[in-house]
């Protein structure tokens, strides 16, 4: 064995991306063939990498099942609430601009 393992190591992560070079890609391969413990370390590389994108989209997955669950559940009558004060809010806000808009546009009338 010519290169290092540690070498090898370091590069699978490009050689599972596909993001090597030929040349470094050849000597993979080649060290590969004859390294059963860098070969595992592939193997377990590449059955961890798609599991973990899986557990992450499972978890957030989860997460937003979790959350519009709790939205249907406790916080609908806060939302509603949330939603009266936010009209409210907004009829204040437009009752308050049109007067103002109201103040203006009168005196240029005159
Ligand atoms: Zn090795």
């Amino acid at each position: 064995m010519k290169i290092p393992c540690k070498l090898i190591k370091d590069l699978l992560p490009l050689y599972i991306d596909d993001v090597c070079s030929d040349e470094s890609r050849k000597l993979i391969v080649e060290h590969l063939s004859e390294c059963e413990d860098c070969k595992s370390e592939l193997a377990a590389m590449q059955n961890e990498l798609p599991v973990d994108i899986y557990r992450q989209n499972f978890r957030d997955t989860q997460a937003v099942k979790n959350l519009s669950k709790n939205w249907k559940k406790g916080m609908l009558k806060s939302l509603i609430k949330g939603a009266i004060i936010t009209l409210i809010v907004i009829a204040a806000i437009a009752f308050i601009l049109f007067f103002i808009a109201d103040f203006r546009i009168v005196p240029r009338g005159m």
